[in-house]
């Protein structure tokens, strides 16, 4: 065995974990900007967070222009409302959007760039961050990853800095019991797809399979309810720790062909992000199948699914619904995604063939351009 594991992100899991160690949050600094979207003053997270912070003695902005998939637009506002409030340490409260912007925030705040320069690598420093996710998907929160939409590229492209791991994350399921089924679906999808294309990566560790695996065997067990539309508090909070293990599963790992292949959609459609890896998943398993059948025969036992079909059933059961795109379409950002540098270190090793492959394999295409539908 030979592999590097690194994981320093601080995890407090549930119910009332805020206000229980509100006092970890005090060696952050002595002035919080607190970087969210609009939901988060709905769920609780947001009250939470602020008595937290009064509690010890620290003062605090609040930023809550977040949109989804941040833009630099967005993340430059906030840098500069951190540093116009004199903000020494970043709370990010919310979905992925809003802990990704956070970390954005965190690390111009700490290192002013240019539109231009944001993309070009070589970050080493941010504002200290702690993250309170409400959507169970992403695993933002213990990821040092910020995906930001990137108009140069016409794409979504992460910076990344193991600066921009959150010191804390703070996980409270009872802030995800307002989700709706569709963002449910959607992120729960996420976090299945950073589970999955973690274990077909070189950087995959003996440790990050074991979170990999757990997550999927959470996931498959609570996709019949989320359909149903019948969890309980329990099984929201298993999401979250779901999604948590995914989360560590990436930050070794990184994502790979389906997230490549999957932001064309949320670039050019608005598809959201975990709608736009769900759809792609099965056809990835289906290829990984072919030339890595140990491995997915282990995914496939997590999941409790006798095959890589009953894998995509179960997907397309828990994402129906799910948008549909003109062939012309898929056939460019098979060539777009194909250049991704996400695909480097990739086991199964997707070229472009096979990405059209899997996108065409998929059950995407508009009604009336897929012959056998
Ligand atoms: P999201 O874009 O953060 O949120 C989706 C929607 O849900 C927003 O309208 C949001 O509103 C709302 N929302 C959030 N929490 C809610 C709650 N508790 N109750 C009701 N509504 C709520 O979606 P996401 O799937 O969590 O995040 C996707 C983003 O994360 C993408 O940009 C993706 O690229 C990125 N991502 C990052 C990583 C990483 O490691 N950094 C990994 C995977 C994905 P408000 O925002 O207004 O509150
Ligand atoms: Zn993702």
């Amino acid at each position: 065995m030979h592999f590097t594991y690194f994981m320093p992100a601080k995890i407090l899991f549930g119910r009332d974990c805020v206000a229980e160690n509100a006092s970890l949050l005090r060696p952050f600094g002595k002035k919080a900007l607190v970087v969210t979207g609009k939901s988060s003053a709905k769920n609780g997270a947001l009250s939470d967070v602020l008595s937290a912070l009064e509690a010890n003695g620290q003062k605090a902005c609040v930023f809550d222009k977040v949109v989804a998939n941040p833009t630099l637009a967005c993340v430059q506002a906030g840098a500069e409302e951190a540093r116009r409030t004199g903000a020494d340490f970043v709370v990010g409260i919310g979905g992925g959007s809003a802990l990704d912007a956070a970390k954005a925030v965190a690390a111009l705040a700490y290192e002013p760039r240019a539109d231009k320069d944001v993309f070009s690598g070589g970050w080493t420093g941010a504002l200290p961050v702690a993250a309170v996710p409400t959507t169970a998907g992403t695993g933002s929160e213990v990821t040092q990853y910020a995906v930001l939409t990137d108009d140069f590229r016409r794409t979504k492209t992460s910076i990344s800095s193991p600066a921009f791991f959150p010191g804390i994350a703070f996980l409270d399921g009872k802030y995800t019991a307002g989700l709706d089924k569709k963002i449910t679906a959607d992120t729960a999808a996420d976090a299945l797809s950073h589970a999955v294309e973690g274990m077909f990566t070189v950087k995959s560790t003996p440790v990050s399979d074991l979170a990999a695996l757990e997550s999927i065997r959470i996931l498959f067990r609570i996709f019949p309810k989320i359909e149903a539309g019948s969890l309980a508090d329990g099984d929201r909070e298993e999401l979250l720790y779901a999604s948590m293990l995914a989360g560590t599963v990436i930050a070794q790992s990184g994502t790979t062909a389906v997230h490549a292949m999957g932001y064309p959609l949320t670039y050019y459609k608005g598809t959201p992000h975990g709608e736009a890896n769900g759809v792609l998943l099965g056809e990835m398993l289906a290829l990984c199948e072919e030339r890595l059948p140990e491995r997915t025969e282990r995914i496939l036992r997590a999941a409790g699914t006798k095959d890589v079909a009953a894998f995509k059933g179960a997907l397309s059961r828990l994402l129906r619904g799910h948008a549909r795109y003109e062939k012309s379409d898929l056939e460019r950002w098979a060539e777009e995604a194909s250049e991704n540098p996400k695909l480097a270190g990739v086991t199964y090793r997707p070229d472009k063939e096979d990405i059209l492959r899997m996108y065409l394999g998929s059950d995407i295409l508009a009604e009336g351009a897929n012959p056998e539908r």
